[in-house]
């Protein structure tokens, strides 16, 4: 099986390229980061909080998780919506940070990537989920591009401003990146690729350019 991997930190806009790149290759995409916001949101409803590591071991290794192409279903129920809200995307990191709830996703990760052929996007796919992967990509974009593009998707009145979405990115980033079980960091080999002041339309194209020019290898 292939494996395109796509790391990167939060709203390097990794999902939506991504999904383009699956669709021109005929492979599937996973977003692993769904998988941690549903069990994120799972601890939030039922009350655990990030220190109930052996509850929280349990609850990422045992729930009815799906992910159908943008569809995020926890026990039949489609959550897609409701994981990318503001309380969720504030606990994710910490609940991401236990070593249990990692293991339980990085096997079902894998698990996935050796069904079909897929781009798999997330903080650790090509460190520690698939370091083997064929192709390893590191997507990022400057803090306050990430910002804008943030603010973009969200319209609400009372959405946050430009400042107060970058400082929440970068503690997000920070939390990610300084956790002690799998941190986020940049395999080394992987191909760094800036969107900075990039539309969508070239970031695939060049991707898919990358993806090429490795299989030809
Ligand atoms: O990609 P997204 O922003 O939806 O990811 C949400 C969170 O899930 C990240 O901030 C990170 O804490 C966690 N995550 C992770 N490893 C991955 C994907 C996401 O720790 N492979």
């Amino acid at each position: 099986m292939t494996v395109v991997a796509i790391d990167g930190p939060a709203g390097a806009g990794k999902s939506t390229v991504a999904r383009r790149v699956a669709s021109a290759l005929g492979y599937r995409h996973l977003d692993t980061g769904a998988m941690y916001r549903a069990v994120a949101l799972a601890a939030l409803e039922r009350g655990l909080g990030p220190e109930q590591a052996a509850s929280l071991e349990q609850l990422a290794a045992d729930l009815d998780l799906a992910i159908e192409g943008d569809r995020v279903l926890v026990e039949g129920r489609d959550v897609s919506a409701r994981v990318r809200q503001p309380d969720v995307t504030r606990a994710v990191s910490a609940y991401s940070a236990v070593p249990g709830v990692r293991a339980a996703l990085v096997h079902r990760q894998r698990e996935l990537a050796a069904q079909r052929d897929v781009v798999m996007e997330g903080r650790d796919i090509g460190t520690t989920v698939v370091p083997d992967a064929g192709i390893k990509i590191f997507l990022t974009a400057s803090i306050r591009e990430r910002a804008l593009r943030r603010l973009a998707d969200q319209g609400a009145d009372d959405a946050p401003t430009r400042s107060e979405l970058e400082a929440s990115i970068a503690a997000r980033d920070e939390a990610d990146a300084t956790r002690a079980a799998s941190p986020f960091v940049r395999a080394p080999d992987a191909v760094v690729v800036d969107s900075t002041g990039k539309d969508v339309d070239d970031v695939v194209a060049e991707l898919l350019l990358l993806i090429g020019e490795r299989e030809r290898r």
